[in-house]
């Protein structure tokens, strides 16, 4: 399960919105499976169904997250028009095993569906996310 707060995950949410109609891309970092920082990345492929996180994004995140004392706790990105589920690039390209992948679907664009998995061997596995401060697990969120 990953916790998130409703901060950070409006975060998620509205960097996916700004990026639309292209696929958003970014790090969720924090602690145990408290989602505590949020770090936009600029996809490089200005693509609509795919994405490439700047490196030198990445290595500003990283330093930033180890000074922080924060660990990776999931890479995300957007689907403009699918579903929120990994695609077969998406299998292929999870080099982050210990990592969740938030993939934010935005087919509705009135109602972005967001959702996490993890990603092993190829198998996808649905993970629960929580929206700390709510009791209910959150499958689709406004
Ligand atoms: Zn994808």
């Amino acid at each position: 399960m990953l916790i998130i707060k409703k901060k950070q995950l409006d975060e998620i949410i509205n960097h996916s919105c700004r990026e639309y109609p292209l696929e958003a891309c970014g790090i969720a970092a924090g602690r145990g499976n408290l989602i505590e920082e949020i770090y936009p990345l600029t996809n490089q492929d200005r693509s609509a169904v795919t994405y490439f996180a700047s490196p030198e994004e990445q290595v500003k995140a990283f330093k930033d997250m180890r000074e922080k004392g924060l660990e990776l706790l999931a890479i995300y990105h957007s689907h403009p028009a699918s579903e929120a589920w990994p695609s077969a690039t998406d299998v292929k390209q999870a080099f982050y095993p210990e990592s969740a992948y938030l993939i934010v679907s935005l087919k509705d664009l009135d109602k972005p569906d967001i959702k996490a998995f993890k990603i092993l061997d190829g198998k996808i596995e649905e993970i629960t996310i929580r929206v700390a401060g709510d009791h209910h697990a959150h499958q689709s969120i406004r």
